[in-house]
């Protein structure tokens, strides 16, 4: 993107210009997407933003035009500096004047005198008449085009190049926020038509942590549950042993009931998710302690609660992380086993169609709200556990966590609408609102349930592999329908970060053994050894805090160095595999051919002992690696005569290699899977493969992106493994591929040396199907 301003000299410029502190342009404005939550109203966002950049820039204004898709109009809907009464009133289409100019060519513009410019077209309504220096931006969301950034000054030639990065960075950090923005003023119902609830605004924004739709009535839980625990018992009431030992009873078998709904649809958590809590339920020193002192004519109220809470203080400060999780543990069966003896009902939101309010969360309560139908959970002012987290993200439970504690005063008649791939919550929406949210659910289905071919090959006939990514195993159901040929990636770690200790050999035993059975008709059955650590921490394993995680003690090095804990799951994944011929096995992280030597190792030593303990397991399994890390390209070809296949992680590949951490958005503009270094990486490893004869497939993001599946294919990749949800659409993008010009297109990708001339030659990629 080109500037046609004057061609500033950087040198000159460090000496004699202005240098605007940009960094702490982009500390406040991170600090204000990040306040854009809660009550804060879009209006006020965007007003804010051009406060603060106007503030940063030295500048006399600053305006935000956003593209209104249903007029086609870019309209100014936020200023500081020209007339407040000009906001929603000022108005071109694109292409019309600078601003217009600047969206529909995409392009910056800077210019000394704007009014001297033959593109300036001048706005009364605004009162621009003294601002001659004049800089504008396009604001992208990706290939979204989303508006326009301005900043003006009286001067003539205030702008400089420097500023000109720093409000394209600017835009760039708002861009996300601005599309969301937009969406919201577009889908925001009309003040006279909305019933927010009393005090609340018709929408508002909270971190979103799954993806998904989901709209219903709102279920506020029982005030507080954790009141149970912490208020003194006042209906003067006394229960006696029966009424205790029949609550105890009422709790396993609701427990039990829980665990057994969910034993089809989310094995691996719900055989693992109660092991704690039943533990609890028959430890002498828990319930068996509160059966004497009830029987010894204490109140049974006033006993449940004090053990529970000494127990809760004993683990809540114990130093170890998985000590501290077994509070909540005990937290959660305390609070079901005084409801149930006070009859209270179990305390949480419930109830087909409806969106569960709560402020606290166990993994427990997830997994009960799905089983009674609820749709989606606003979790309103209280903590949350990673667990929660990652159990609602994989069951797509659209979950979203919010400051606002006035979600938990709704009447129960409120309608909620979850948008959880933005963590948008809108409050009794309007019709269009919801039409429009029904269409793209509606939409998404649509795609999901697109008739799949079994095979896959290029419009000129050369066959694609398309494997899953497996996490949870109820997801292997959506693998089966959309034909996925095998399981490129199963990431063993979910059953290890849903519960507060390690699972044991015999738990992992039988998680495997469900994977394998219902995979059998599959090509392969990839397993990857654990790869906790990193952003993926289990807290009970008792690692030090590290202060470079992604650099620590992650994935196979954690493996390695907790030698039980990989041997118990290597036993597990091969005596689970017995009878299977497409299992094959695969590290993660692997730096070096010594660490690839010391992990087959470990699997030798496991069949070996299987074998001296006349177990059944799977013999000679096939053992691949993940390609992550820049430190296994030169030794690439060594590497292929170890493995017996590769699984290029391009998630961790486009980290390292750039050195760019995946989840910091600062520098998410770094993250390039398009950087010449890591296509030139990608082709050596494809190379590698073919010369030894080994598979090489990719399954990180990059495989499921139709603006690198020409890339791949050229570049020699066979093999792409994805999460179910994506596979029609590579199917899609694969079909609509000449491999003949994939081939050519790769070569001139593979040429380029810097990120820019890569850039322009992607745009130049064969035809694909893009959504
Ligand atoms: C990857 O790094 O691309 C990958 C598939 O592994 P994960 O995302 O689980 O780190
Ligand atoms: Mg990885």
């Amino acid at each position: 993107m080109r500037s046609n301003g004057g061609a500033d000299n950087g040198k000159k410029l460090k000496m004699n210009i202005r240098q605007p502190d940009h960094l702490n342009l982009l500390c406040d404005l991170g600090e204000l997407t990040s306040i854009v939550t809660g009550e804060s109203d879009i209006e006020t966002f965007l007003a804010l933003t051009t406060e603060l950049v106007a503030k940063h820039l030295k500048a006399h204004v600053c305006s935000i035009y956003l593209f209104n898709s249903d007029d086609g109009d870019l309209v100014l809907k936020a200023t500081r500096g020209l007339n407040p009464d000009a906001v929603n009133r000022v108005r071109m289409k694109p292409g019309e004047g600078l601003v217009g100019l600047c969206f529909s060519e995409n392009r910056i513009l800077r210019e000394g005198d704007a009014t001297q410019s033959p593109g300036f077209k001048f706005f009364s309504d605004a009162g621009e008449e003294p601002f001659n220096a004049f800089l504008c931006v396009p604001i992208r969301q990706g290939v979204e085009k989303v508006g326009v950034l301005v900043v003006q000054h009286r001067q003539i030639d205030h702008f400089t190049r420097f500023d000109e990065r720093a409000l394209k960075t600017a835009a760039t950090q708002l861009a996300g926020a601005v599309e969301n923005a937009r969406l919201l003023m577009t889908l925001a119902p009309d003040k006279e038509t909305a019933h927010p609830a009393p005090n609340l605004p018709a929408f508002i924004r909270g971190k979103a942590n799954a993806t998904g739709v989901a709209q219903g009535q709102v279920r506020p839980s029982s005030r507080n549950r954790k009141a149970l625990l912490l208020e003194p018992d006042r209906s003067g009431k006394s229960y006696t042993l029966t009424e205790f030992t029949e609550a105890l009873d009422k709790t396993v078998k609701e427990l039990r009931q829980l665990q057994d709904k969910f034993s089809a649809s989310l094995p691996e958590s719900a055989s693992l998710i109660f092991t704690a809590h039943f533990m609890m339920l028959k430890d002498k020193n828990f319930t068996g302690k509160m059966a004497n002192r009830i029987n010894g004519g204490e109140n049974a109220v006033a006993v449940i609660q004090d053990i529970a809470r000494t127990y809760i203080r004993i683990f809540a400060t114990s130093p170890h992380a998985y000590m501290q999780e077994k509070a909540v543990d005990v937290e959660d069966l305390s609070i079901r086993l005084l409801a149930n003896l006070k009859d209270a009902g179990p305390g949480s939101p419930t109830g087909k169609g409806t969106i569960a309010v709560a402020q606290d969360l166990y993994p427990s309560d997830i997994l009960k709200l799905v089983a009674d139908g609820v749709q989606g959970i606003v979790l309103a002012g209280g903590g949350i556990t990673s667990h929660v987290t990652i159990l609602s993200r994989s069951l797509g439970l659209p979950l979203i966590i919010t400051d606002d504690t006035r979600f938990m005063d709704l009447p129960p008649d409120t309608r909620l609408l979850l948008d959880g791939s933005q963590g948008n919550i809108f409050i009794n929406p309007d019709q269009k609102t919801l039409d429009l949210f029904t269409t793209k659910a509606r939409a998404e289905k649509q795609a999901k349930s697109h008739a799949m071919k079994e095979t896959t090959q290029t419009l000129d006939g050369k066959r694609v592999r398309l494997l899953a990514n497996i996490n949870l195993l109820s997801e292997t159901r959506l693998a089966n329908e959309l034909k996925a040929e095998g399981v490129g990636l199963y990431r063993t770690e979910f059953p290890f970060l849903i519960r507060s200790g390690f699972p044991s050999e015999d738990e992992q035993y039988l998680i495997y053994k469900k994977l394998f059975d219902q995979t059998s008709h599959m090509a392969v059955t990839t397993v990857r050894t654990l790869d906790a650590g990193g952003e993926k921490t289990l807290s009970y394993a008792g690692a030090a805090k590290e202060a470079n995680p992604v650099l620590g003690l992650r994935s196979i090095r954690f493996t390695l160095k907790y030698r039980e804990v990989f041997e118990a799951q290597i036993r597990a994944i091969l005596r689970a595999g017995t009878g299977c011929s497409n299992i094959r096995l695969m590290f993660p992280l692997i730096s070096s051919i010594d660490e690839f030597l010391q992990a087959k190792e470990v699997v030798s030593t496991c069949a070996r002992d299987l074998e001296i303990e006349e177990i059944h397991h799977v013999e000679n399994i096939e053992i691949g690696m993940m390609v992550e890390l820049p430190s296994v390209l030169p030794l690439i070809d060594e590497f292929a005569q170890l493995a017996d296949f590769f699984a290029v992680g391009t998630n961790d590949f486009v980290q390292y290699m750039t050195g760019t951490d995946r989840a910091n958005k600062l520098v998410a503009d770094l993250y390039l899977p398009h950087h010449p270094a890591v296509s030139r990486g990608i082709k050596a490893i494809a190379d590698a493969g073919r010369t030894h004869g080994i598979e090489v497939s990719v399954c990180g993001e990059m495989a499921h992106d139709p603006r690198y599946i020409p890339f791949l294919l050229g570049a020699g990749i066979q093999t792409l493994s994805v999460d179910p949800q994506f596979l029609p659409l590579v199917q899609e993008t694969v079909m609509a591929i000449r491999m003949d010009e994939a081939k050519a297109y790769a070569k001139r990708l593979l040429k380029e040396t810097r990120i820019s001339g890569a850039e322009a030659v992607l745009k130049t990629r064969p035809r694909i199907l893009e959504s």
